[in-house]
């Protein structure tokens, strides 16, 4: 049986309260037992089929490559490909997380699963699966939060969930990350809590991992099938660390770049960013687990900006803080600006449009592609840029910033610059 490592380098761990160690002790063994049995993942290969809409596509950006190609010296460069985890149910990668563990509680016998959830994304997806399996299922949401993302808190109750509003603090996930956890004490016996991302105690960030690695898998059989071959880069945009990790850990051993996209947010300053791996990050231990976080010189935890709530978080999953520092896996940030750009971009030039988060992603890819910095990946190389999930759910942040003249003169300007590099 795999051994799941309770630390990454000095990242990690397991710190909850005496009354919750019984339900991680179940938990873990649960988890040993499904991880080592194939029925496990065949029920999750069936679902993830029928239900999900796997293997979700890896599209060819065309013009992309060629836009990007173009604005190098000697006109041509690497092939950029998209990896679609936006086409999966509910929109965006977080579904095959919270399936994998919506099944596992089943397994374990538990009839009920509760979830955190900020921008609603994880609680819609828990919802969807809860739903599918016949359970019951209540969404912890920080008042706040449930006023800026009602369409979620909407779709969660479609589904069948009870969402129920945090009032405690800032009224945000810290909070509901809180309250869900508070809720499983006293609920343990017929509940599970399906985590959100590769962070918390032990064993989640290997949970999420593992479940979240089917991206990776199929990125690795689809670049073989396409190219013959491994990629060369693999980008993907960091939050928590659940796409990131999933879409890295099947080429943690392979002689494959993996780049991670931080949000910048507005700029440098404290508050302004979610930027952990630039420098600012501190070690600490904070909601169970030891990584680096957004903090103060007293340890409490910094607010942080970003344009995409799924990004706009203080901590970081343990396992991407490890390879991070030990430069596995490189991070740079991108700003707010820059990710709307991409979204903006992507959507023009290949019909697909991003999520605000992946956007991320998609930008640090633009800038390290198209310009001089290009020069180490030749001609012939093959990039792949995980498209963590659609655009739809941010139309009501994005459409009033797309709609404003500067935003269209900005497309038109740019627009016109590409073609006149396409006649060179
Ligand atoms: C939640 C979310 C993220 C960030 O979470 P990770 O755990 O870092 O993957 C990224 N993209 C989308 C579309 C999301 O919904």
């Amino acid at each position: 049986m795999q051994h799941d490592e309770r630390y990454y380098g000095r990242f990690g761990g397991r710190y909850v309260p005496e009354v919750l160690r019984p339900a991680f002790e179940e938990l873990e063994e649960a988890w040993a037992k499904a991880r080592a049995d194939p029925a496990y993942w065949s029920e999750l290969e069936r679902l993830g089929r029928g239900f999900i809409g796997r293997p979700t596509p890896l599209c060819f950006a065309e013009r992309l490559t060629a836009e990007l190609g173009a604005a190098r010296q000697g006109g041509s460069g690497p092939r950029l490909y998209l990896k679609l985890e936006g086409l999966a149910n509910t929109g965006a990668h977080k579904i095959n997380n919270a399936l994998g563990q919506a099944v596992l509680a089943k397994r374990m016998g538990k009839r009920r699963v509760i979830a955190e959830t900020g921008a609603g994304q994880h609680g819609l997806a828990t919802a969807a699966a809860a739903a599918k399996l016949g359970l019951e299922c209540e969404v912890f949401m920080g008042e706040v939060d449930m006023a800026r993302q009602h369409p979620n808190v909407f779709g969660m109750r479609m589904f069948g969930a009870k969402v129920t509003p945090v009032r405690e603090g800032s009224r945000t996930l810290t909070d509901a990350v809180n309250a869900a956890m508070k809720n499983w004490t006293e609920r343990v016996s017929d509940t599970h809590y399906v985590l959100g991302s590769a962070l918390g105690a032990h064993p989640y960030p290997a949970i999420v991992r593992e479940l979240q690695s089917v991206i990776g898998r199929e990125i690795k059989a689809q670049v073989a099938e396409a190219e013959g071959r491994l990629p060369d880069r693999v980008y993907a945009c960091v939050g928590g660390g659940s796409n990131s990790i999933g879409a890295f850990a099947p080429f943690l051993d392979e002689k494959v770049e993996l780049v991670g996209a931080e949000a910048g947010g507005r700029g440098r300053e404290a508050g302004m960013h979610a930027a952990r791996m630039g420098g600012e990050g501190k070690v600490g231990i904070v909601q169970a687990y030891k990584s680096l976080f957004l903090q103060d010189g007293d340890g409490s935890l910094l607010p942080t900006h970003s344009v995409s709530a799924g990004l706009d978080y203080a901590g970081i999953g343990p396992q991407l803080a490890h390879l991070g520092e030990t430069g596995r896996v490189r991070f740079d940030s991108v700003t707010d600006e820059e990710a709307l750009a991409a979204v903006a971009r992507t959507a023009r030039a290949e019909g697909v449009l991003p999520a605000l988060e992946s956007a991320h992603a998609l930008a640090l890819a633009f800038r390290e592609l198209g310009g001089a910095g290009a020069a180490a990946l030749g001609p012939g190389s093959v990039v792949v840029v995980n498209v963590s999930g659609r655009g739809d759910k941010d139309l009501f942040i994005t459409a009033p910033i797309f709609d404003r003249a500067d935003w269209l003169g900005f497309l038109e300007s740019e627009a016109a610059r590409l073609r006149a590099e396409d006649a060179k």
